[in-house]
């Protein structure tokens, strides 16, 4: 079984990304970080993803629907169960042809809680993947300034899952950053100016990385253009329903970086942006519009 069966078979079911990652592209990261904590002889990372279609955004970009569109097709039943099956099918297909395969699921470890380690020189539970390093190591995308994994596929819209293998994969090439230009429209058109583009970090695979502005998710926390909290996922609100990533969207396709391409244009109006009062915040609306 090799790179292309993986591939092959994960479309098979659904995926629409799949990308791979040999071990020692997460050398660098420490255990509480590492894919190598969870399973020690794990020798390749898979990644899997599927699209969050665009109509799924539809309802939020409109602002007349958030829970039936993007909050189960595009969030949680996309990341509970169409994600979810892919993953776990996949998962079966290797260990059926006798490697072990450990399925994670692609949360933030922010809020999430932790236990203690259960012996010495063992790094407490859970260990949480960023999934945005895991992505950029598989080679499918970057990540662009304002904190969204980027593909050249759907630019901001999909979500990801990991396997852990002992199966040793051909791994597929890390991407150079071709999608974001950083226009900073995703800061701009923040209604609570919690994006600091100014006030960056490094995310990558060393070699390869790429500067991501500070983004204060306490703030995005208290956020009503489509930031979303589900269930079980710990703190970190989901932004990619929320102005930042739907301008981003609207900005990427009409600059003609996004493979997935559309008869009709992603903003079609002039946007609306609130703050936590729900009163319309006009620097953002401006900035908005693509
Ligand atoms: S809006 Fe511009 S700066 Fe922000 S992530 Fe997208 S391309 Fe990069
Ligand atoms: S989720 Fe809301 S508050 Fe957070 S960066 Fe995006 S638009 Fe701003």
């Amino acid at each position: 079984m090799n790179s292309q069966d993986i591939k092959d078979y994960a479309k098979q079911r659904g995926a629409d990304l799949v990308g791979i990652a040999s071990i020692d592209r997460f050398a660098s990261l420490p255990a509480e970080k590492n894919p190598s904590s969870i399973f020690p002889e794990c020798q390749s990372v898979i990644v899997v993803g599927r699209r969050i279609l665009r109509g799924a955004l539809r309802g939020i970009e409109e602002g007349t629907n958030f829970g039936g569109t993007y909050g189960m097709f595009g969030y949680r039943w996309l990341e509970d169960n169409f994600l979810a099956r892919t993953t776990y099918d996949l998962t079966c297909h290797i260990e059926t042809k006798g490697f072990e395969a450990v399925p994670l699921f692609g949360y933030a470890e922010d809020g999430m809680p932790t236990g203690r380690p259960v012996a010495p020189g063992k790094p407490a539970p859970n260990i949480i993947l960023d999934l945005d390093y895991a992505a950029h190591a598989a080679g499918l995308g970057e990540i662009g300034l304002g904190g969204f994994f980027l593909t050249p596929q759907y630019g901001s819209r999909q979500r990801f899952a990991t396997i852990l293998t002992d199966l040793k994969l051909e791994a597929d090439p890390i991407l150079k950053k071709t999608m974001c230009d950083d226009c900073q429209r995703c800061a701009k058109a923040c209604p609570l100016n919690a994006i600091q583009p100014d006030k960056t970090t490094k995310n990558g695979v060393p070699g390869h990385q790429m500067d991501v502005a500070s983004i204060d998710y306490a703030i995005c926390r208290q956020c009503l253009n489509g930031a979303m909290q589900a269930p079980g996922r710990g703190n970190r609100p989901d932004r990619l329903g929320s102005a930042c990533a739907r301008t981003c969207l609207a900005h990427l396709e009409k600059t003609g970086k996004c493979v997935n391409r559309f008869s009709q244009p992603f903003r079609k109006r002039t946007p609306w942006a609130v703050d936590t009062f729900h009163r319309p915040v006009e620097s953002a609306i401006q900035a908005a519009k693509i």
